[in-house]
């Protein structure tokens, strides 16, 4: 049965059964607007299955932090189990491409050790609004939205290490399991986001996820 989109609540496009990968410092203009070096190794991290919500779920800023940032980003969600993938066979083993948000307390990134609360609190990985499986991604606009007005506005064809290259390094650190989810890093022009706001990403041939923010 086919029902109209406004008709129907979109869930998130997958939960991940393992992980999501993110990866920092993706876009020089980016690693720099933060006063970066861009990392000669992939900088990657971990953000758990529960930081993924859906299109329209409320991101709940977290009590620990004061300064939660977004960041629009490409995701590649994985199709096969896989480790050690060549970059000429990545594309075996993607299932396809949505768009994500990856919510950054950045207060508590730059105090604590590790980014793990920084990154992976509840909410902080918003997903969707669906899993494009026809995509080149070598030069697609990204957008990210803050109530309506454009903050980020970059292209894939910008990354430093590309999706292709991103599989193959992530999956010589970690098996990769189907529904796995790779950020791929964001574009230049991140901010803060406060309770009330609302925050879209937009990448082209994908579609948008929008996502309001609140505090409880
Ligand atoms: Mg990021």
């Amino acid at each position: 049965m086919r029902h109209k989109l406004e008709d129907v609540r979109l869930l998130a496009p997958i939960i991940p059964r393992s992980k999501v990968i993110g990866v920092g410092r993706n876009f020089v203009e980016h690693a720099h607007e933060l006063g970066n070096e861009v990392p000669a190794q992939p900088l990657l991290f971990l953000k758990p299955n529960t930081a993924v919500v859906g299109p329209n779920d409320p991101v709940v800023l977290p009590e620990f932090s004061e300064e939660v940032s977004f960041e629009a980003e490409l995701c590649v969600v994985i199709g096969r189990i896989c480790k050690d993938v060549p970059e000429d066979r990545a594309d075996d083993v993607i299932f396809g491409y949505t768009c994500g948000n990856d919510l950054t307390a950045r207060d508590v990134q730059k105090t604590d050790l590790q980014w793990t609360r920084a990154k992976g609190f509840d909410t902080s990985a918003p997903l969707g609004p669906w899993i494009e499986t026809d995509l080149d991604t070598e030069d697609l606009q990204i957008q990210g939205r803050l109530n309506g007005e454009v903050r980020q506005d970059g292209s894939t064809s910008q990354m430093i290490r590309g999706v292709r290259e991103l599989v193959s390094v992530v999956s010589q650190a970690f098996t990769l399991l189907p529904g796995d989810v790779i950020m791929t890093g964001t574009p230049a022009g991140v901010g803060l986001v406060k309770e009330g706001d609302r925050f879209e990403v937009e990448i082209e041939g994908i579609g948008r996820l929008s996502n309001p923010i609140v505090r409880r």
